[in-house]
C-alpha cells in the first residue's frame, strides 16, 4: 500500500531524507504510523515540538519523520490539516483546544437510542462537527484510523465524555440557523433578547415559531465559546511569539552570534 492510499497528497521526498507518514493511533507519547515501508511506532523530536513550533499530531495527521527500521522513528513535522475536530482539552486546568481527529471528510455523529440518549448532547456535537469544516452528520466515540478493503478509512473516537465548546462561530451558525434567522430582527440594535418590547427572538418564542429550550441551549453554547474563544486567541498570540522566537534563535546559531 501506498501513503497516497492513505489519502496523502504532497511530495514525497524530501531534503532532509525524512518521508511522509499518516498518524493511525496515539499511545501517550508514542504515535503508532503508516508509511511507505510500513507502520511502526514513532516518537516527536523533542526540540520542534517542545518550542511550540510544531503542532502535536493527532489521529488522521499527516507527518514528515525519519524512518527507522528497527525501534522507534522520529516524528519532525506536523503537516497542515485539512480538517479537524476541536473540543476544549478536558485536561487542561487552563484552557486550551484539543485536536481530536484530523483530514477527514464526513462526520458520522451516533448516539444510541436508550435512556442515555440526550438532544443536547446531540446538539453540541452537531455544532463541533460543523465547525470542524466536514460534510458532516454526527459521531461515535479508541481513536483508532482504520483502512477499510473498499480504499475508506474510518477514524473511530470512542465515546467522549466531555466536548466543550471551542472556536465554533461558524458550527452554531450552522447547527443553529433556525435559531439565529431570528437574530438581527429586533427593533433595538443591541436588544438582550429577555424582555425588550419588540423582541424578534421572544416574539418567536411566543408565537412558537421556536422552540424555547433551543434557545436557551443556543444560548448556552454560545457562552461557553464566548470565554474559550478569548483564551484562544491569547493562545494562539502565546503560540506565534514562541514561534518566533525560536526561528529567531536558529538565525542568530546559525550566524554564529550565539557563542558558547
Ligand atoms: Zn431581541
Amino acid at each position: 500500500m501506498t501513503i497516497q492510499d492513505y489519502g496523502y497528497t504532497g511530495a514525497i521526498s524530501t531534503d532532509d531524507g525524512s518521508i511522509p507518514a499518516r498518524i493511525t493511533a496515539v499511545f501517550g507519547n508514542q504515535f503508532a504510523f503508516i508509511c511507505e515501508q510500513g507502520g511502526g511506532l514513532a516518537r516527536l523530536k523533542t526540540k520542534e515540538y517542545d518550542s511550540g513550533e510544531e503542532e502535536y499530531p493527532t489521529t488522521g495527521d499527516f507527518v514528515l519523520l525519519r524512518y527507522q527500521t528497527d525501534g522507534e522513528s522520529l516524528i519532525i513535522k506536523t503537516l497542515s490539516r485539512r480538517t479537524s475536530f476541536q473540543r476544549l482539552d478536558p485536561s487542561s486546568s487552563g484552557r486550551s483546544a484539543q485536536t481530536v481527529t484530523a483530514n477527514f471528510d464526513t462526520v458520522f455523529l451516533m448516539q444510541s437510542l436508550n435512556q442515555n440518549f440526550n438532544l443536547h448532547r446531540m446538539e453540541r456535537y452537531l455544532t463541533l462537527a460543523w465547525q470542524s469544516g466536514a460534510r458532516g452528520r454526527h459521531t461515535t466515540t479508541r481513536r483508532q484510523l482504520i483502512f477499510l478493503p473498499s480504499g475508506a478509512m474510518i477514524i473511530d473516537t470512542p465515546g467522549m465524555k466531555e466536548l466543550g465548546m471551542w472556536d465554533v462561530r461558524e458550527g452554531l451558525e450552522k447547527s443553529f440557523a433556525d435559531v439565529e434567522q431570528f437574530l438581527g430582527r429586533c427593533r433595538f440594535h443591541d436588544c438582550l433578547h429577555t424582555n425588550e418590547p419588540g423582541c424578534a427572538v421572544q416574539d418567536a418564542i411566543a408565537s412558537g415559531a421556536l422552540d424555547e429550550e433551543r434557545w436557551t441551549q443556543y444560548c448556552r453554547l454560545k457562552n461557553e465559546a464566548r470565554y474559550s474563544e478569548n483564551k484562544g486567541d491569547f493562545l494562539r498570540q502565546k503560540q506565534r511569539r514562541n514561534k518566533e522566537i525560536a526561528k529567531k534563535a536558529r538565525r542568530l546559531k546559525k550566524n554564529g552570534d550565539i557563542r558558547r
